[in-house]
């Protein structure tokens, strides 16, 4: 019998009492893994009940004591790393090592969060004013939800909750319904580190799912990473009906390829950032800008690379795995079609590929289009596929100008050899994180991370400092006690 997916609410694993969902298929090899059946508002209310509930001892629970089950459940994230590795790329399609890698990113969040007696403290200013002393306190604020997206399916729902109860909120996490399967085993070990009944709850389900959770009179603030018109949405709503709110969007990531960069290097690192994870990334740099003297060099060597790479199942060993479904792989061949209509050159065509023994794999090869212009589809939209597409550039100012006015601006990345180009592209462009000489520029759990523009809706980003701005609230306690 396949396997169901169930809730976790106060400590028990339930079913959810919802419509059907669509099965959990493995993205590779057409199986299916598993049922789900979304959860319906009185299952919601159960999960944000149960928070609260806990939440009345839990936010009063010594510091030391609310961070020991975090510290058993990264020992049990560690010691199952594998495992959960092996679930994810069977659900989403990765490969392991990507899957790995991963889920190494995620426990980093869960090793931040057990500094939290440090992180979170206040300030104190003795004689503020004559006899006066004044001290911030942060204090946790109640139940808080995350709503997370398939592509990172093990490691997003770590940006939040390690600091949401070690902070002393309770929590509720909704991931994906296209791959909640490594969530499933993670709330296992959830499970038996030891956190009361209660602080941590998982609910299944889809878009009523989402709407009942952001609007319910028990939730004190909302997190949310998906694309774009969805985050909109999230701010929206939940702000109108009074959370705290964070919603993290789509992207296009720029690259910007100078003259002077070590051009091998360069094209090593711009196509694993845009072909790691079939390209699903929010993070993949898919638009690159080559400075015209080295364009035709850099396009050869990228396409040479891009060649050598294999595609197939993420347990076998290859370079790239499947992409979600068969409708997203339909949705990205469009783009391609799309390309060659508006007169991109097709440098590299990944359309054919095939993997031997897995005929139903959503599959698709690396796919390079050079002379792209900047109000082609595949230069403007999130493709979220294996596409990369290139464009030269005469001045630097006109790379920058181009990347800015992109509708997003999660990230951006430059290849360099000159401080002067390094240092304007640092003052200068629109993105949430900058990298030079590395394709991906994603911040250690220690930073947050955060976009701009259509790419990020809120103030208070994801991870370290930011998230416990966002799950706490500072009381200033102003004392006067005259000398004697
Ligand atoms: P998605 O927006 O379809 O779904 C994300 C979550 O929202 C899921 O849990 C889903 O159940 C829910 N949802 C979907 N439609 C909804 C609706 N109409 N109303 C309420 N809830 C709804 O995103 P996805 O396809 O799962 O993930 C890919 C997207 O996520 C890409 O756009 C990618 O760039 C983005 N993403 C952004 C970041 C970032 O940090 N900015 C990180 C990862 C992914």
């Amino acid at each position: 019998m396949t396997q169901q997916i169930q809730n976790y609410v106060a400590g028990e694993w339930v079913d959810t009492t919802g419509d059907d969902g669509e099965p959990i298929v493995n993205p590779a090899t057409g199986d299916t893994l598993a049922g789900l059946t979304y959860s319906s508002s009185d299952d919601v209310d159960r999960a944000v009940a149960a928070g609260n509930e806990a939440f009345e001892s839990w936010k009063d629970t010594a510091v030391e004591e609310r961070i020991q089950p975090l510290f058993r459940f990264k020992q049990l994230l560690e010691e199952q790393q594998e495992e959960l590795a092996e679930i994810l790329v069977t659900e989403h399609g990765k490969t392991k090592q990507e899957a790995m890698g991963e889920l190494r990113r995620g426990i980093e969040n869960v090793e931040v969060a057990c500094g939290i007696p440090s992180m979170m403290q206040g300030g104190h200013l003795p004689d503020a004013a004559p006899d006066i002393d004044e001290t911030a306190v942060r204090k946790p604020l109640g139940t808080f939800v995350a709503i997370t997206p398939f592509n990172f399916p093990g490691m997003i729902p770590l940006w939040f909750l390690p600091y949401a109860v070690a902070t002393g909120n309770a929590f509720v996490l909704k991931p994906s319904e296209r791959d909640p399967l490594v969530i499933q085993q993670m709330f296992e070990l959830i499970d038996e580190a030891g956190f009361p009944d209660g602080v941590i709850n998982l609910v299944n389900g889809s878009v009523d799912t989402v709407n009942s959770l952001i609007t319910h009179e028990g939730v004190a603030g909302v997190s949310f990473v998906g694309s774009t018109p969805v985050a909109e949405h999230i701010y929206e709503t939940a702000a109108a009906a009074g959370k705290r709110v964070q919603a993290q969007g789509g992207a296009k990531n720029h690259v910007i390829v100078s003259d002077s960069a070590d051009i091998e290097f360069a094209a090593e690192k711009t196509l694993s950032s845009a072909c790691a994870c079939a390209g699903e990334r929010c993070l993949a740099n898919d638009v690159v800008l080559v400075e015209e003297s080295v364009y035709d060099e850099f396009a050869e060597e990228l396409t040479a690379q891009a060649n050598e790479m294999t595609v197939g199942y993420g347990l076998d060993d290859v370079d790239m795995g499947a992409l979600i479904t068969p409708e997203h792989e339909s949705r990205v061949r469009d783009f391609i079609d799309g390309a060659l209509d508006e007169g991109a050159t097709l440098l590299q065509d990944g359309r054919d590929v095939s993997v031997d023994g897995y005929p139903d794999g959503n599959f698709l090869g690396p796919t390079i289009f050079g002379d792209v212009e900047e109000e082609f589809a595949i230069s403007r939209e999130e493709v979220f596929g294996p596409i990369v597409a290139l464009a030269s550039y005469d001045t630097f100012e006109k790379a920058i100008a181009r990347l800015n006015r992109s509708e997003f601006g999660n990230a951006a990345s430059l290849f360099t050899e000159r401080g002067a180009e390094a240092r304007t592209f640092r003052h200068d462009a629109e993105a949430g994180n900058l990298a030079v000489n590395a394709g991906t520029a994603a911040p250690m759990a220690f930073f947050h991370f955060g976009g701009r523009k259509a790419s990020f809706f809120g103030d208070l980003h994801a991870q370290a400092d930011d998230m416990i701005r966002f799950y706490t609230d500072e009381t200033i306690y102003i004392e006067r006690w005259p000398s004697a």
